[in-house]
């Protein structure tokens, strides 16, 4: 689930007049390699079957309200969401917005196996919050 919990409205695009953006996702093509995992700017990415958090690579720490409303411990270690391959936590990814012009993870896949994930769409000024609420001294 996204925490930070924007519901994709196609029949209102055109009325927001919004510039909506998909969060990246790893496809089941991917050959661990690792070559993403480093790169990304927020520490979105991280191999199979390893807990995440979301004070890794920012400056969440301790408990904190996600732009949704929701209160989360930074600090706890949560499940990670595949057990085979690098996965990207869909909460802390921001299409890299604020950092470069393009994800990174994509641009270094070897496999082009880091896509658009139709299932979680937000807004750029929703994915430059994120990045904002996460990196606030940056
Ligand atoms: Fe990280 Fe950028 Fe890839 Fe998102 S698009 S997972 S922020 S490298
Ligand atoms: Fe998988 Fe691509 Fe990341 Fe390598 S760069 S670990 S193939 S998603």
């Amino acid at each position: 689930m996204n925490g930070f919990g924007f519901i994709f409205a196609s029949a209102n695009l055109s009325k927001l007049k919004r510039k909506n953006a998909m969060a990246i996702i790893i496809t089941d093509e991917c050959i661990n390699c690792g070559a993403c995992e480093p790169e990304c700017p927020n520490t979105a990415i991280y191999e199979g079957a390893d807990d995440w958090r979301y004070k890794d690579g920012t400056s969440l720490e301790g408990s904190v309200v996600l732009t949704n409303g929701n209160e989360v411990d930074a600090d706890e270690a949560q499940e990670p969401v595949s057990d085979e391959i690098y996965y990207i936590v869909p909460d802390k990814c921001t299409e890299c917005k604020g950092f470069h012009d393009e994800p990174q993870c994509a641009a270094v896949c070897p496999v082009d196996c880091c896509i658009p994930d139709e299932d979680v769409v937000e807004t750029e000024e929703e994915l430059l919050a994120k990045q904002r609420f996460m990196h606030p001294d940056d």
